[in-house]
């Protein structure tokens, strides 16, 4: 019979926010498949647990997986950490949870810390329905391509971001979204340093202006407005054309009308041009 991979999540800051169940787990493992294991070490050290270690990470994750999958069903169980969160998200381990549930061993998650998760929680915005966008794409054409699909999003949006890019990517967010958008920046969580601002983005790019930004950073977006009252497509016609008389394009003013009141593109595109 086949072993057991278990997601341990690891604290994203305080590592009192080990749990005593993920504790057990990692004493019990037979093995610990780490991201970085000089960082797990540093936490097994603190809970007094000496087991033997394996490397897993991004650019290891094909060879390391199946040399742990190999392992796993000889009947080993594995215990999978990453650096700090929950593992999978954002970070080593979704392709291995792949591998094991294609070859028939069990996956099992035990909850713990998420950055994404507890800055939506503490984001004072809605969290009914949300949206996880993890880190933008890295080139720019792309990150571009992909806000611009989150134009319309109407749930709340989680993105993860780096110091380094945080005041590009909230350039970006501010040219897709435009200014009034809110934003809760949560940085540093559960840590001695945690912040939460929460400002518009307009806001969020001034004070960044002004400010170094410092540590690692979640910035929960609010989703876009539901357009509130249903719009006519004859009303949308007359939208458009208010636009087009102040000097916008066509194409872009059904495009922004479309968007804005949730009238069908090409239907308002065809009215607007048969006049
Ligand atoms: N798997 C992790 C999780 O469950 O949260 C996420 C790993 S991802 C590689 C790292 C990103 O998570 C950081 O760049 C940052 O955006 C976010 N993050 C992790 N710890 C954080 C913290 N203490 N405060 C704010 N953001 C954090």
């Amino acid at each position: 019979m086949s072993g057991i991979l278990y997601l341990v999540p690891t604290p994203i800051g305080n590592l009192g926010d080990i749990s005593h169940r993920c504790a057990e787990t990692l004493a019990a493992a037979d093995f610990i498949a780490a991201e970085d294991t000089r960082v797990s070490l540093k936490l097994l050290n603190h809970l007094d647990i000496k087991k033997p270690l394996v490397s897993y990470h991004e650019h290891n994750k094909k060879e390391s997986g199946s040399r742990i999958l190999e392992r796993l069903l000889t009947g080993e169980t594995c215990a999978l950490v990453t650096d700090a969160g929950c593992p999978a998200i954002s970070d080593p381990g979704e392709d291995l949870v792949r591998l094991c549930a294609e070859a028939g061993v069990s996956v099992c998650a035990i909850p713990g810390p998420c950055a994404a998760i507890t800055a939506l929680s503490v984001s004072a915005l809605a969290t009914g329905r949300f949206a996880f966008e993890g880190f933008l794409p890295f080139s720019k054409k792309e990150r571009r391509e992909r806000l611009e699909r989150l134009k319309a999003e109407e749930r709340t949006m989680i993105f993860y971001e780096a110091p380094h890019r945080l005041r590009d990517t909230l350039a970006e967010l501010l040219s897709a979204f435009g200014p009034e958008r809110p934003v809760s920046l949560c940085r540093e969580l559960t840590k001695l340093h945690e912040e939460i601002l929460r400002m518009t983005l307009d806001e969020a790019v001034a004070f960044y202006a002004a400010n170094e930004p410092r540590g690692e950073y979640v910035l929960v977006v609010a989703g876009a407005e539901r357009a509130v009252e249903a719009v006519s497509l004859e009303q949308a016609v007359a939208l458009v054309q208010a636009l087009i008389a102040n000097g916008t394009r066509t194409k872009d003013a059904v495009k922004q009308i479309a968007e804005e009141t949730g009238v069908a593109k090409n239907a308002l595109y065809a009215a607007v041009v048969s006049g």
